[in-house]
């Protein structure tokens, strides 16, 4: 059997990983010129560090941690207003890169990554896909995957306009990692943000003298700015803090990520041998913080049901199946957590650095670390441990 797989990112890869394992031959097509490491921190924990741990990564992922154990607020002149050292349940929590996770995956897959490339057409029949990429060639399959994230063309390609499946979330975001000695010193390892009403902007030190930055901007209009870069000094240019220095430095794209705040909503996930997977078809948005996590069981889920299966159709329906309503609940969550997040007026503002003076406290630091792990509890039991009351 062969699966081609579009977009080498965190679903992509996991899904390449373990179906190579299990004898499908496997061709993975990505849009960009070639491996990107860079990006933006993550928290990853919940169904994707289990999927790791299964991969034999969790070690590897371990050691390229940032130990992240505190989050402040500070005021335009960088003067702390409120604080929360990271109860002891969230040690679980691995903060990483994206682009290291990324890198971690993409060091045990076999098969071949075709960059610069993407998909210009699609068609299927009874026996398989044929696909026309952007360089001209063909490919055939048993099955395409698009795992070519929240804005995928696959999606477009095989269920029509893309945006009517977006949830714009009413707000903007933006990262980037700058190399400074001195500012990554000043902001040390601890994630120190700025908000107010509307704005948000985050920083936190990385190894090798970097700064990873970020920003969350509340804007009604979804249309992405022309020039993002300047955007982002228009709108954070005056708050004081690092901000006016680090943005002199804002790179523009493709080093700068620049998106809407999306989710993706479907009632199908396939379409025949055409299957989505990770944000193209169930993007929670970086309100839920769990997208990397919930790409990667996705990825284990739907290799788990095309393991030595004759009929892909039918495990993309049973994968949809498994994995759907915890997304839902995962996306609930998101929603819910936008005001905390990014608050839209001063009295959410107060409100929330009076959450986290309440977090600090014993007792109610277990709910806050329980409130953080939306969902998805028994999603990584293989399809014989939920048959089997006493899995192996
Ligand atoms: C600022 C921010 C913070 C986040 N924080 C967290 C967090 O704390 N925890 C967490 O778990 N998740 C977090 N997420 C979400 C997480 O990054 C995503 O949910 C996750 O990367 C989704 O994986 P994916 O493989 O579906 O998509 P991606 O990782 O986006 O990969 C998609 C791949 O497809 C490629 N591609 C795109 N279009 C095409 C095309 N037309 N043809 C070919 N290839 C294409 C892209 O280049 C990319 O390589 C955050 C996201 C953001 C933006």
């Amino acid at each position: 059997m062969k699966a081609i797989i579009c977009g080498a990112g965190i679903a992509g890869l996991t899904l390449a990983w373990h179906l190579e394992r299990s004898g499908w031959e496997v061709e993975l097509i990505e849009r960009a010129p070639a491996f990107r490491g860079s990006g933006y921190m993550i928290d990853f924990y919940g169904p994707g560090l289990q999927v790791a741990e299964r991969m034999g990564l969790r070690e590897r992922l371990r050691a390229l941690r940032y130990p992240v154990d505190e989050l402040s607020y500070v005021d335009r002149d960088g003067r702390q207003t409120s604080h929360l050292t990271m109860p002891p349940g969230m040690q679980e929590v691995i903060s990483v890169l994206r682009g290291d996770l990324a890198r971690t995956l993409q060091d045990d897959v076999r098969s071949p990554v075709r960059y610069a490339t993407s998909i210009d057409s699609v068609e299927q029949d009874s026996g398989g896909v044929t696909v026309q990429l952007t360089d001209g060639t063909r490919r055939r399959a048993d099955l395409l995957v698009g795992a070519d994230g929240a804005h995928s063309r696959v999606r477009e390609l095989a269920f029509g306009d893309g945006s009517r499946h977006l949830r714009y979330l009413g707000h903007q975001v933006a990262a980037y990692i700058l190399e400074d000695r001195r500012l990554s010193e000043r902001i040390g390892m601890r994630y120190q943000m700025l908000t107010v009403p509307g704005l948000m902007a985050g920083a936190y030190a990385l190894r090798d003298d970097r700064l990873a930055l970020l920003f969350l901007r509340r804007e009604p209009e979804p249309r992405i700015p022309g020039d993002p870069a300047a955007t982002l000094r228009r709108h954070y240019g005056e708050l004081g803090w690092i901000l006016p220095e680090v943005l002199t430095r804002c790179p523009d794209p493709p080093e700068l990520y620049y998106d809407q705040v999306t989710q993706v909503e479907m009632e199908r996930w396939s379409q025949g041998r055409v299957v989505l997977l990770g944000d193209a078809c169930q993007a929670v948005s970086l309100f839920a913080g769990h997208g990397a996590s919930m790409a990667m069981a996705a990825a284990w889920i739907l290799a788990d049901e095309l393991a030595g299966c004759e009929d892909p159709v039918a495990a993309a329906l049973r994968y949809q199946r498994r994995i759907q309503p915890t997304i839902g609940e995962v996306q609930r969550f998101g929603r819910r957590f936008i005001r905390w997040m990014a608050p839209a007026g001063r009295r959410h503002i107060i409100a929330r650095d009076w959450m986290l003076r309440l977090a600090a406290l014993p007792g109610v630091s277990r709910l806050f670390v329980n409130s953080l792990s939306p969902g998805g509890h028994n999603l990584i039991r293989s399809s014989s441990e939920v048959a089997s009351p006493h899995p192996a």
